[in-house]
């Protein structure tokens, strides 16, 4: 018998992970758990971003920036701004929340072991499980939270890759009040790429604006800067410097292979990537709710076959992308397309949201 048995192994510290340890310790009234923190330490920067209302708040005490305005701008130029509280859209950059957890939580609980290791393997039984790692060592868990990524992603699979800059403009030219979440008047979409550009101003002058591509196509960097700069000048001519850049792929539905009670997968690598928009933040911080408290989650079905008719459209005709989302954002008032997009609507709300769609458009795929 191993001299310890963790209650909870969690491979991979970074927001699943950390999500969940802070949600199981927040479950553990008894203050007795023995929590195994097993991390590559590994940390790419990246900025999270989620809407939510008050009543669900993940994380607040993190949150950085709020907005409760949010604009689309249609690929002819028309912008449909919206009110959208009393929901928030939500800005945490990891190196907030990864401070909180390092510094802060993790080396005042000693329920929590934390530990720099590669894993390589993870073996299931009935009295304890057992993490593997590439050093040799061997760590014993009642339950295993694996948020590794997959090896190979299928080459299939829709990807949503994004080069952005932090900047700040000379001069207050920015309503700080109102983010962009897709902005598609910059006419660059493709056959095989479908581009818009998102829009974070955190003050008059700070904002992050990046270029966001939808493709099948591997992450072609010197494009993307290309067409950056060339939003830029269309839509920003003013002087502005450069203060930092973003950049990263987040895979377009992909799910998760099948969990057991006691072994299971999260985040990413768990399938809470939400299929067609590539959000993931609120989905995984649900999840970690939910494992806490010894409870699996449950997306209904339905969610995931309207992704699928999406995510069909794009591998098929991705040059009418912006011409789907104008559509929606033009006849479906933008707190109910967000609601449906966090899968939160009702049947009878989605039927009349998708009876404002192209419908032969959708229904030329549902029967590919
Ligand atoms: C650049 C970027 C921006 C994003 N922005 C948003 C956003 O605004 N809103 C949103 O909702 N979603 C966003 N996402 C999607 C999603 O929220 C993130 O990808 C999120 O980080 C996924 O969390 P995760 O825990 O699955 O993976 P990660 O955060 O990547 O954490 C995995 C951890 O596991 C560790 N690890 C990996 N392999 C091993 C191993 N073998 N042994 C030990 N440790 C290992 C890694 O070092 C890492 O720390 C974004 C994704 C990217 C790439």
């Amino acid at each position: 018998m191993p001299s310890v048995i963790y209650d909870i192994a969690i491979i991979g510290a970074g927001a699943s992970g950390l999500q969940l340890l802070y949600e199981s310790l927040q479950a553990d009234s008894k203050k007795e758990m023995k929590i195994l923190l097993l991390d590559s330490g590994d940390r790419s920067s990246k900025s999270w971003c989620f809407w939510e209302d008050n009543e669900h708040a993940c994380f607040p005490f993190l949150v950085e920036k709020s907005w409760d305005k949010m604009a689309y701008v249609s690929a002819k130029g028309k912008t449909i701004q919206t009110d959208i509280s009393p929901l928030k859209y939500q800005y945490i950059s990891s190196d907030r929340f990864f401070t909180y957890f390092f510094n802060e939580l993790i080396p005042h609980d000693q329920r929590v072991t934390h530990l720099k290791k590669w894993v390589t393997a993870t073996t299931e039984a009935s009295a304890f499980n057992t993490v593997h790692c590439d050093d040799g060592d061997t760590f014993y868990a009642k339950k295993i939270a694996d948020s590794r990524p997959k090896k190979s992603l299928d080459s299939k699979l829709i990807y949503q890759h994004f080069s952005g800059k932090f900047i700040d403009f000379v001069q207050p030219i920015l309503d700080e009040s109102c983010l962009t979440l897709m902005d598609f008047s910059l006419a660059a979409s493709t056959k095989e790429m479908a581009i818009f550009h998102y829009i974070l101003p955190f003050s008059q002058t700070k904002a992050l604006i990046e270029t966001t591509v939808f493709t099948q196509l591997p992450y072609d960097a010197q494009a993307y800067e290309a067409i950056w700069h060339t939003y830029m000048d269309t839509h920003y001519p003013q002087p502005y410097q450069v203060i930092s850049t973003e950049e990263g792929t987040i895979p377009m539905g992909f799910h998760a292979d099948t969990n057991t009670e006691n072994v299971f997968k999260i985040g990413a690598a768990g399938g809470f990537i939400k299929a067609s928009t590539g959000y993931a933040f609120t989905r995984m911080h649900q999840d970690a709710v939910n494992r806490a408290q010894n409870r699996p989650t449950h997306i209904p079905r339905r969610f995931r076959f309207y992704d699928q008719m999406l995510l069909k459209i794009m591998k098929n005709e991705m040059n009418r992308i912006p011409e789907v989302m104008d559509r929606l954002f033009s006849r479906v008032p933008t707190k109910r397309i967000l609601q449906f997009l966090d899968d939160k609507t009702t049947l009878g709300q989605e039927i009349r949201l998708l009876a404002q769609l192209d419908i032969p458009l959708f229904l030329k795929h549902l029967f590919r």
